[in-house]
């Protein structure tokens, strides 16, 4: 139900803390469960049912650092809301983690080739397919960007997905009949469901239109088309208060 995506260099405060504070802004919209990934040479996953106190007990006393990083709160569509069902999904080698808001109307046809194939999965959901879907287009040889764009294009249905990639330090996004903003700070890039999620860190924000896709990554941003072309997004200054 809420998506969060960060990467940059901010030294004040972990990336882990980033995530929560996006999370706990995005409350409002109601969830069941939620979760965490960060990208380091690995990417480690922190997730639970219930509220993000619930999160935070799973979270190692030590803040944590990473180069990317993705959160989600979770309004369950397939699979009742668990530990094992909440987001972030990864795939067998845990190379891939994966946050995802709408319905893959088409994953069990997905899942039945994947498993076909040697994929094993771990949760009832239908976003579980998006991880093994990047991570098998990685084995191809595929780079992540590519990788990510390929699974993107066997879905059939509505998202906001966001990904992170072992050892890579972007964060890679696209959105279809589902809500997902692009926030832009001086030392930081920020994905998102809503504004809410990082306006304490900033006010400039690029409102994605349905098929763009987007890499963020510590020194820079890069919008495309479904072509994969460079698109050109206005970045508007919101005027809310928090
Ligand atoms: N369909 C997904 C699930 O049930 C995502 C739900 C959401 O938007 O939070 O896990």
């Amino acid at each position: 139900c809420g998506i969060i995506g960060y990467t940059g260099t901010r030294r004040d405060e972990a990336l882990s803390e980033v995530l929560l504070n996006g999370l706990s802004s995005l409350e409002y919209r109601g969830y069941d469960s939620a979760g965490v990934a960060i990208a380091n040479a690995t990417v480690s996953v922190y997730k639970s049912e219930g509220e993000l106190s619930e999160l935070e007990e799973t979270l190692p006393a030590t803040t944590l650092e990473g180069i990317a990083g993705i959160g989600h709160t979770r309004w369950s569509t397939h699979g009742p809301p668990s530990d094992t069902n909440a987001h972030p999904h990864t795939s067998c080698n845990g190379r891939v983690a994966v946050v995802h808001n709408g319905i893959v109307e088409n994953y069990q046809e997905l899942r039945d080739a994947l498993e076909a194939d040697g994929h094993e999965f771990e949760s009832d959901t239908d976003t579980e397919v998006i991880p093994h879907l990047i991570e098998a287009a990685l084995e191809r040889g595929d780079k992540p960007e590519t990788a990510f764009r390929r699974a993107i294009s066997r879905l059939e249905g509505s998202y906001a997905v966001a990904a992170v990639v072992s050892g890579d330090e972007a964060v890679y996004a696209t959105r279809h009949q589902s809500p997902l903003v692009l926030g832009i700070g001086d030392d930081s890039y920020f994905l998102a469901s809503d504004v809410p999620a990082f306006l304490e860190y900033t006010d400039n924000v690029v409102y994605l239109e349905d098929g763009q896709f987007v890499s963020i990554t510590p020194s820079g941003v890069e919008i495309t088309n479904g072509q994969g072309s460079l698109v050109d997004m206005p970045v508007e200054t919101v005027e809310w208060d928090i």
